[in-house]
């Protein structure tokens, strides 16, 4: 824990951590220690943990890295922070992140962007997003893992970007209690580490069913470090013919070739399979998404959270709520309110938000077929490039940034776990993740395939 807050310390110029907690941290080491000393040590007892802006931290501030959140600090923990203390972990402090999760570079977020630890000649690189902090930290040692949270690949593109592993489980796998709503449908929050195992043994640690919960699966929790076994012989692994993009540069085509050589050296079997509606994931995607957050954001109006707006004389409520969200939320938070108001709105509910839905329920289905056909395990790249340069993309046209998430969607919008594992580097020396996308509750089976990538 002190070797961490040294690191996060020296490192700060990564932008990673927004919030410092050693107090908490030391108090926690100590505790952990005892345990480790009286032989009563749980899983996770004694390792350092950096925790994504967007849970609530009891006393901690909780700001969704926005500024509508600001000085916010929760009178209650999240569920899954507080199964991780309960499991022994420490927390470091909180990390930066895209602004209520959306972005895919980090680059939204009240605190500035993250920076990635890779470099090409000292060329700042975006560590990809929303859990850009999370990836930056564990990639650059200032932590042993983090939480994310994934909606639409912001678990997996982020530790694509560092070079580490990232899983976003079952949805209903994970309570979401004390986590700051974006899409309540798509949204789950798993682990980045640094490797396959320490994934298994933190995803365990998160995991359960809550009461407080009501979308959270009422499982029992399987041993998934116990799946690691390494065997995958006999296993069919699908390759999905439309995620093969016109365009995709050759570097993602050959580390695609490399995985599916990698899992047919450990003697799976390949199948060539079709997942027809790919190609509306992602418009499916930008309409469900800003739609369910046009409705959970409606809550931040000045009144009950953080920030409220300096109101002139004579303003009433309804200048109160104006400034208030005008001054708060960043652009893109801004732009998917507008475009989720506007596709639940009656004139136009049945031609964007009712067919969006209609197309994830195709998707969904389209997944389903696949399995049913005995394929156990899809894999794809987990992005469509490495990662690119801060600023490079955040001028450019919003839906530019959106196709970054090409691989990613399809995953949220069915339900499905999918992890994201380092695969090598690319001709720059930049990291590449493949992505490997499981059945419903087999998060330890993902695992164990996930496991022969490494
Ligand atoms: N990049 C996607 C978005 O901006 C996904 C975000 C996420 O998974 N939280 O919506």
């Amino acid at each position: 824990t002190q070797d961490c807050l040294g690191e996060i310390e020296a490192s700060a110029a990564l932008n990673a951590f927004v919030h410092n907690t050693p107090e908490i941290a030391l108090a926690q080491a100590e505790v952990a220690d005892t345990r480790i000393k009286a032989g009563d040590a749980p899983a996770m007892c004694g390792v350092p943990l950096g925790i994504k802006d967007l849970f609530a931290t009891k006393g901690v501030e909780t700001q969704a890295a926005s500024d509508i959140l600001k000085g916010f600090k929760p009178e209650y923990e999240s569920t899954i922070t507080q199964q991780l203390w309960d499991a022994g972990s420490v927390m470091l402090g909180k990390l930066n992140m895209d602004q209520f999760a959306m972005g895919s570079s980090n680059e939204t977020s009240c605190y500035g962007d993250v920076v990635n630890p890779w470099k090409i000649d000292d060329r700042n690189l975006t560590p990809g997003g929303s859990s850009g902090g999370s990836a930056s930290a564990v990639a650059a040692d200032l932590c042993l893992a983090a939480t994310g949270t994934d909606t639409g690949g912001s678990i997996r593109q982020p530790a694509a970007f560092v070079g580490i592993t990232g899983m976003k489980p079952t949805y209903g796998r994970c309570s979401r209690w004390g986590v700051v709503a974006f899409a309540s449908s798509l949204d789950q929050a798993g682990p980045m580490t640094k490797s396959v195992r320490d994934a298994a043994i933190m995803l365990e640690a998160m995991s359960g069913h809550d009461p407080k919960d009501s979308t959270s699966a009422e499982l029992a929790v399987p041993n998934f470090e116990a799946a690691l076994t390494g065997d995958i012989r006999g296993k069919k692994i699908g390759i999905p013919k439309e995620y093969r993009l016109d365009g995709m540069p050759q570097e993602i085509e050959d580390l695609w070739t490399k995985g599916r050589e990698m899992m047919q050296d450990a003697g799976a079997e390949i199948v060539d399979i079709s997942l027809p509606h790919t190609k509306y994931a992602l418009p499916a995607y930008y309409v469900v998404a800003p739609a369910e957050a046009s409705s959970n954001l409606a809550r931040y109006d000045g009144v009950r959270f953080g920030h409220r707006a300096q109101l002139a004389q004579g303003d009433g409520i309804t200048e109160m709520y104006e400034k208030t969200r005008a001054e708060g939320f960043g652009p893109e938070v801004q732009r998917r309110v507008m475009i989720g108001t506007y596709v639940l709105s009656a004139g136009f509910y049945d031609a964007y938000y009712n067919r969006a839905r209609k197309v994830r329920t195709l998707i969904k289905k389209d997944f389903e077929d696949v399995f049913a056909q005995g394929v156990d395990a899809i894999l794809t790249p987990a992005t469509p490039s490495a990662a690119f340069g801060l600023g490079e993309m955040a001028d450019a046209d919003p839906v530019q940034m959106y196709l970054n998430d090409v691989f990613t969607v399809t995953v949220n919008l069915a339900g499905l776990p999918g992890i994201a594992v380092p695969a090598g580097l690319d001709k720059q020396g930049l990291p590449l993740g493949l992505q490997l996308i499981g059945r419903p509750w087999e998060e330890g089976d993902l695992l164990n395939t996930a496991y022969a990538l490494e």
